[in-house]
């Protein structure tokens, strides 16, 4: 019997399912609900919703390894994993115009001088091109309008009946076999609602916390000649920890303050005009904690304990706080050795991770010395993950449910689209 499948969502991740289940023959109805526009009206400053979805229209850089972008080995494996990432990165090169514009950075191997302390993630990155993603995004449009999939634009989902398979668009009901909910970050808030409504089940999270470390970009050179923006890692797997230099910025770097419920915390951004360059690096230096039971509770509690006269802190043996890229000091008590002992307290024994992480950087950056500084806390609050089954991503509460992109754990166009194609290869069975 054919089958009537509804995809709430035609980002990346929607629009690559469908694609899958056009390429395969599927004989069944595919709708796609969207409460953006399509690929013709959609405006190119409408960064969020439409055809393409976020990144697919604005961006397009597709990152190419699996421990970028969110999580999809852990579904089905290393191996699996990439020739799904592959299958997107086809699908953009099939409706590009001009395909051998698509230019792959393929970086160096990891270099010696950081071993053994560090591990470097180096992956390569496809570059569609944003000139090009408008055009893509009509083609693609095209071939599925032409394969039979019947869009309904500027129509927002407003509730699901996960027990009697209806969509809801206000009165409007849609009844649907399969449901795939790609609704991205533009839905996060709608998933969460159904999560809470439905009591799904969810995925235990990892706590991730850690400072914003800070110095003089000339220390680091050498790794920024290698790769601009470094991500260095190390593991503890016997003791559930892991660490990774996040979201690193060099030449015009600075500091951020993030308000997050009440509390201060840290991140980084960098200038693009000459007139802002400064000469120094910043990244968080950032714990993934896992086995902590009530990791939201468990991190709002340190980043509270770790906020002084309503803002954060920072160390240094021998800096001060710089100034933002406004030229005003970031917000911070500066605090000495004595009170960074109690910090490490706040941290509940896992603050030896980064004073090791620190260390290491010294040896291996032998002019770092104590030319240093951090911002405490820096944190990422991870939203509640849908526990899905990993053979097809159906929710373990409603197997006609799948979940894919960033409304599940995504964090990327090529980790999105592969696990909208993954749903549709479970469908074509
Ligand atoms: C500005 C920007 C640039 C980015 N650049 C990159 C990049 O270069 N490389 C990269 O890998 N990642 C990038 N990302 C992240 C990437 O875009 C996302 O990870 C990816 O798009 C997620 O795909 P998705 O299909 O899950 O959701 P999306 O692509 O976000 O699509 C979700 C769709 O669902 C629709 N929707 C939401 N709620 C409803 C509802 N209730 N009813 C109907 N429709 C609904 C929206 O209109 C939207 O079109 C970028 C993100 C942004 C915002």
């Amino acid at each position: 019997m054919s089958k009537n499948v509804v995809i709430i969502g035609a980002g990346v991740a929607g629009v690559n399912a469908a694609t899958k289940l056009i390429d395969n023959q599927f004989d069944g109805q595919i709708t796609i609900i969207d409460m953006g526009k399509d690929p013709y009206k959609r405006p190119y400053e409408e960064v969020m919703t439409g055809f393409l979805g976020a990144g697919g229209w604005s961006d397009g850089k597709l990152t190419y390894h699996t421990s970028i972008g969110g999580q999809l080995a852990k579904y089905c494996g290393e191996e699996k994993a990439m020739e799904l990432m592959d299958q997107v990165i086809e699908n953009f090169k099939r409706f590009h115009p001009k395909p051998e514009a698509v230019q792959c950075s393929n970086p160096i191997e990891e270099p010696d001088f950081i071993k053994p302390y560090f591990g470097l993630r180096l992956f390569p990155v496809w570059h569609v091109g944003t000139d090009y993603l408008h055009e893509i995004g009509k083609n693609w449009f095209n071939f599925l309008v032409e394969g039979g999939v019947d869009f309904k634009w500027e129509t927002k989902v407003t509730d699901i009946d996960f027990e009697k398979n209806i969509v809801y668009i206000g009165d409007e009901k849609i009844l649907y076999d399969e449901l795939i909910f790609g609704v991205g970050k533009s839905g996060i808030d709608f998933g969460k609602k159904l999560a809470e409504k439905y009591e799904l089940p969810t995925e235990p999270k990892s706590v991730q916390i850690g400072v914003r470390f800070e110095a003089p970009q000339e220390h680091f050179q050498k790794l920024i000649d290698v790769s601009y923006d470094f991500k260095l890692y190390r593991k503890f797997d016997d003791e559930g920890v892991s660490l990774r230099s996040f979201c690193t910025n060099n030449n015009a770097a600075y500091v951020a303050v993030e308000e997050t419920y009440g509390d201060h915390s840290y991140n980084g951004h960098a200038k693009k005009d000459e007139a802002y360059r400064n000469n120094m690096t910043n990244f968080g230096i950032l714990m993934e904690i896992n086995g902590i039971d009530k990791p939201f509770d468990w991190s709002r509690n340190v980043v509270q304990s770790v906020n002084k006269n309503g803002t954060g802190l920072y160390y240094s043996p021998t800096r001060k706080p710089s100034t933002t890229s406004e030229g005003v000091d970031v917000s911070a008590v500066q605090i000495n050795e004595d009170d960074l002992k109690q910090v490490r307290e706040e941290f509940r024994g896992y603050f030896k991770y980064i004073d090791g992480f620190i260390d290491d950087m010294k040896k291996v950056f032998p002019t770092l010395k104590d030319d240093w500084g951090i911002y405490v806390p820096e944190v990422k609050y991870l939203s509640p993950e849908p526990l899905v089954n990993y053979n097809n991503l159906s929710l373990t509460k409603y197997e006609q449910v799948y979940f894919v992109g960033d409304a599940l754990s995504a964090r990327g166009i090529t980790v999105s689209g592969a696990q909208g194609i993954y749903v549709a290869e479970k469908l074509i069975g």
